[in-house]
């Protein structure tokens, strides 16, 4: 789709419920050809701008994303950079924010919006709410300020009326619209006659700043989720194993642990044998604070680093990205504490 105008905007296609179709015979749905999606939403037409699209051939369902999906999305951004003003992402609901959290770490120096967007329901059913979606993210992908910067330079979600910083993000529902939440940052705008945009929460970048593409995400981690009753073999044999790097710790409300000396033991040896620990709250809102309670502060003596207000998905992305750029674990560990891409307070 072209036009005069000089706003031009990349759209990639990886997959996901927003370009699917119900085969007939297994009921299941499958995806289908971008074209075909481009289809269903002749409004696209409508824009003044000049809309260009990728897509992932095949496209995939956003549970088979993986680093080396998002390496390639970093490198359609990249080769793409200069000619294109924003680009919007359509991807899978159930690993979003994953993948927008690994881009916001991956895209060093970004000055441009990177919109991801998806839908509960495929762009083909009547009651979709795919439509509203790419429309409103391609708007915002495209908004600039007055002197002509890019309103939103950053990663985002843009879902069900809301603009969240991508590294935020956590899905929370698996059958509302209403699908994601931005728990412990303030949406960057709500979408109803008009966009409103809370200027003040959006990142400010240097206009001169350069787009640094980073492409080695290590994986050699791992979340592990606390629970009453764990069992002290089995936490020992996962913290033993010589291949694991990192570990995302889910502990209990403000980054609480049972204070058995087992674990305190194990997951001190674990820190001694280089690997960085990360507590990361299970619970949805607010912040770890280990120095609250006894069963914190054993934790921060075992040289566990707090994962503050840091999502799941954010913290485990961050964690990648550090040791894929082949950084010591006592580096890692002081750049875990960091905000890189604003997704810690
Ligand atoms: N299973 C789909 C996916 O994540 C769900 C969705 O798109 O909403 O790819």
């Amino acid at each position: 789709m072209n036009s005069d105008s000089q706003t031009s905007i990349l759209i990639i296609y990886t997959g996901g419920t927003i370009g699917m179709i119900k085969n007939p015979h297994t009921r299941t749905l499958e995806s289908f050809n971008f074209e075909h999606l481009l289809r269903h939403v002749p409004e696209l037409r409508q824009f003044n701008m000049k809309i260009s699209s990728r897509a992932f051939n095949p496209p995939i369902d956003s549970s088979d994303m993986n680093p080396t999906h998002w390496a390639k999305l970093v490198d359609i951004i990249a080769s793409n950079y200069n000619e294109y003003d924003g680009f919007v992402i359509l991807h899978g609901t159930d690993t979003m924010s994953f993948t927008a959290s690994a881009l916001s770490f991956m895209l060093q120096g970004l000055t441009k919006p990177v919109i991801l967007t998806g839908s509960q329901l495929p762009i083909g059913v009547l009651r979709t709410d795919g439509k509203e979606n790419l429309l409103t993210a391609i708007e915002i992908a495209a908004a600039k300020n007055n002197d002509g910067t890019a309103k939103v330079p950053e990663v985002c979600i843009y879902f069900h009326n809301k603009l969240m910083r991508g590294n935020r993000t956590t899905k929370t529902s698996s059958d509302s619209f209403d699908a994601f939440k931005s728990n412990n940052y303030p949406n960057l705008a709500v979408s109803g006659i008009e966009i409103d945009y809370n200027n003040a929460v959006i990142q400010k970048k240097a206009p001169t700043a350069t787009l640094q593409p980073h492409y080695i995400m290590d994986s050699d981690i791992i979340i592990f989720s606390l629970f009453p009753g764990i069992k002290p073999d089995i936490v020992k044999q996962v913290l033993e194993n010589s291949k694991l790097k990192g570990v995302i710790f889910r502990t209990f409300g403000s980054g609480n642990a049972p204070q058995a000396t087992w674990l305190a033991d194990a997951l001190t040896e674990a820190t001694r044998n280089g690997k960085v620990i990360v507590n990361v709250t299970q619970c949805n809102t607010g912040s770890v604070k280990m120095s609250l309670y006894e069963t914190g502060r054993q934790l921060l003596e075992a040289g566990i680093i707090s994962g503050k207000d840091m999502t799941v998905e954010a913290a485990l992305t961050k964690l990648m990205y550090l040791f894929g750029k082949k950084l010591s674990p006592e580096e890692v560990r002081r750049e875990m504490k960091c905000n890189i891409a604003g997704e810690i307070s």
